[in-house]
Formats: C-alpha cells, structure tokens, sequence
C-alpha cells in the first residue's frame, strides 16, 4: 500500500518546470543554473565577508567576488566545490587574481599560488598589479 518515493517526487519537479515556464524565462536550464550560483555565492559572500587578498595584506574589504581558485574550464564538480572557492573584492579579482591565472594557465605557477593569501599573490598584491611591464 505505501507508495513508492518516486512517486511524490516526480509531481515536484515538473511543478518547478512549470513554474520557472509560467515565468515566461527562456533557457529554464541556463537560468536555473544561473539562480542556483547566485545563490550559492551569495551565501558563501556572508559566510565569508572579507576580501582574502586584501587580508592577506592587512586591509578589511568587503567580499563582492566569489572567485573559483583554479578555473573549473568547464569541470562542474570542479566548480562547485566550495574548496575551490576564495572571497575577494573586484580589485583583487581584476589585478593579482587575473595576472596568477594568467602565469598559472602558462604553468609556471602552481595551483597553491592562486590563493590570493599565498605568500606569491600577497607579493604582487603588495607591489601593486597595476604593472604593465609584467602582463
Ligand atoms: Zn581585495
């Protein structure tokens, strides 16, 4: 007599489908994904309010970034992976993050590097990026 979980299951998500439809957003899967890390970067954001790239050299800037250490290239485990994850303002994302990322997809870095509280992203964040010289 008890029926089977699927059972109750099934009804749910093809009420979210409809619901997302209803909306009348194109692309439900593309948005769906969208929403789901916007809210997922929002919460690790709260749990993680301060910049680490700007702690690491002793400034308190609020987080607006949620930056994947080593970019996932399409890895969804990869990408999802709150391990993978480090908080920085814009500035720190824009300068040191993108110039590691840079070195590191040349492999002349290692994936520890990519923190920006390792002691070679604290150097460049400390010398200041903003050196045309080096990109
Ligand atoms: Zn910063």
């Amino acid at each position: 007599m008890a029926k089977p979980p699927i059972r109750t299951a099934a009804p749910r998500i093809k009420l979210a489908g409809t619901r997302v439809a209803m909306l009348g957003r194109p692309h439900t899967g593309r948005r769906g994904y969208a929403s789901a890390w916007a809210r997922a970067a929002a919460a690790f954001r709260r749990g993680n309010p301060w910049c680490l790239g700007c702690r690491a050299v002793g400034i308190s800037t609020t987080t607006t970034v949620v930056d994947h250490v080593r970019p996932p290239m399409g890895d969804l485990d990869m990408f999802w992976n709150t391990a993978n994850w480090q908080p920085l303002c814009s500035r720190c994302h824009e300068s040191t993050k993108k110039r590691l990322e840079h070195m590191f997809m040349r492999g002349e870095i290692s994936v520890a590097d990519l923190w920006l509280n390792s002691p070679r992203a604290i150097g460049m964040t400390r010398a200041g990026v903003a050196d045309p010289a080096k990109g």
